[in-house]
């Protein structure tokens, strides 16, 4: 299976902000964003010209690296965002803020998205009552999110137990149940990340 192998932090340096692709690290003062503003490389610290293009393709990989998407699925979210009624930048946006992993990794249960994507991939969270270990699955409004029951023991989800998460108002889990709902469809004001999503609908319509 294809990967982003960049490290982390040099992904969030090469964006120029924070992708919070380190859980706690990325909220510390040890985040390379904080320490480091340059791009990163030998002439990182050098000014450069950014072309309209530039600036397009910029802002897709700052959303393909926070969610961890590669360019081919991508592109569906895109080509799916465009059939749909709305504001085809706000439809993608909402489309990928509805994948499985990153509804784990909002509602608290993993400090990364990577986290929850191997959490999901390992077949540790339920939708429904039944075990899904497809980190793209769409989820739906009403959808049951879980741990699964016989997983809860695992010392990574003992310590959610009463723990106090915030998380976007679509969403809702029970720490103690260990069990959360789709309560809406995220719309652009849920996603905290800084982006020009029409930068990217003006890339792929050229
Ligand atoms: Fe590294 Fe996280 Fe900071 Fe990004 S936000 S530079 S991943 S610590």
């Amino acid at each position: 299976m294809a990967k982003l192998l960049s490290p982390d932090c040099r992904q969030c340096r090469r964006e120029g902000c924070k992708l919070f692709l380190k859980g706690d690290r990325c909220t510390s003062k040890k985040c390379a964003i904080e320490r480091r503003q340059t791009l990163p490389g030998q002439h990182g610290a050098a000014r450069k010209r950014v072309t309209e293009y530039g600036l397009q393709l910029r802002e897709k990989q700052k959303v393909k690296r926070a969610y961890g998407i590669l360019e081919k699925q991508f592109r569906k979210y895109y080509e799916e965002a465009e059939r749909m009624k709305g504001v085809t930048g706000e439809n993608m946006l909402s489309l990928i803020e509805r994948r499985l992993d990153n509804v784990v990794y909002r509602m608290g249960i993993g400090a990364s998205r990577s986290e929850c994507r191997q959490i999901v991939n390992h077949g540790h969270i339920t939708v429904n009552g039944k075990r899904v270990n497809i980190p793209s699955f769409l989820v739906k409004v009403g959808d049951v999110i879980a741990i699964k029951e016989n997983k809860r023991d695992l010392e990574m989800f003992k310590e959610l137990k009463g723990m106090k998460i915030i998380m976007p108002k679509w969403l809702e889990f029970d720490s103690e149940k260990l069990e959360g709902k789709i309560l809406a469809l995220p719309t652009r004001e849920d996603i905290d990340l800084n982006i020009k999503e029409h930068l990217i609908i003006e890339l792929y319509s050229r």
